[in-house]
């Protein structure tokens, strides 16, 4: 069982983790697979010792309130998750600069919060899907450009709040993929009249709900995390939640 473990004189934070006393081996230099040498260590005892005489108080981590700037199989990345002891808020910083270092927990008195900072269409994916689909009677350029400007067009004026998050693996945690909305496709569709007749039109029209759901056609959010710390700043932050897979976004600022 995980314990974060909060002094309240220093502000100082730790994370008891059933490996805390496990030993930790080093390989030898001739990366021979034998643990050259293991150092027997008790990274709790060393918080104690180094806090003796201070108070003490557990925190409660929140679920599902990990975050992170890179992919979570990055070892070298900062993420953050929220803590209460019942009457204050933290975040929790967690970081390292290099592979071989050991995990920082730094506390900030505060909470963090995700703001969307721009929503994309993929034009490359697009663009190469279209060719590919198309190979026997491809679209001009100009028109798969023209394309592309209007779904981007459309895409800027979406509103976020109406659109749902679908179950699209991403890499990133601050990447999130939406389905187009009812609105965005019914404008999308009329305008590629203007940009395709006959044929190319019905052939286009296929393209949009094949790939409308979860394909090339899904938005991507990008999402910032910005940490409110206390007493910093009073103003309410501008951020809506990532929302669940499937959910819809409930506010947009
Ligand atoms: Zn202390």
């Amino acid at each position: 069982m995980n314990r974060l473990i909060r002094c309240i004189n220093c502000g100082e934070v730790f994370l008891k983790t059933p490996f805390d006393q496990w030993p930790e081996y080093e390989f030898s230099p001739d990366c021979s697979p034998e643990f050259s040498r293991s150092i027997e260590r008790d990274d709790f005892e060393d918080f104690l010792k180094k806090h003796c005489g201070h108070r003490l108080e557990d925190l409660n981590i929140i679920e599902d309130s990990f975050v992170s700037q890179k992919a979570y199989i990055e070892p070298i990345k900062i993420s953050y998750c929220k803590a209460t002891n019942g009457r204050e808020k933290f975040v929790v910083k967690k970081s390292r600069e290099r592979i071989d270092e050991p995990l920082k927990y730094q506390l900030i008195p505060g909470d963090y919060s995700l703001k969307c900072i721009a929503i994309e269409i993929q034009s490359k994916e697009i663009a190469k899907q279209l060719e590919k689909e198309f190979e026997a009677t491809p679209f001009p350029q100009t028109k798969i450009a023209a394309f592309l400007r209007l779904y981007r067009n459309t895409a800027e004026t979406s509103d976020l709040r109406n659109l749902e998050r679908v179950p699209e693996d991403s890499f990133n945690p601050l990447e999130i993929y939406y389905k187009m909305d009812e609105v965005s496709l019914f404008y999308l569709l009329r305008n590629c009249h203007n940009i395709f007749k006959g044929q190319e039109y019905l052939d286009i029209e296929e393209f949009i709900f094949r790939h409308k759901d979860d394909g090339v056609l899904l938005l991507k959010a990008t999402y910032e995390i910005q940490i409110i710390e206390k007493g910093e700043s009073k103003r309410k932050p501008a951020s809506i939640p990532i929302p669940l897979e499937g959910e819809k976004v409930m506010e947009k600022k």
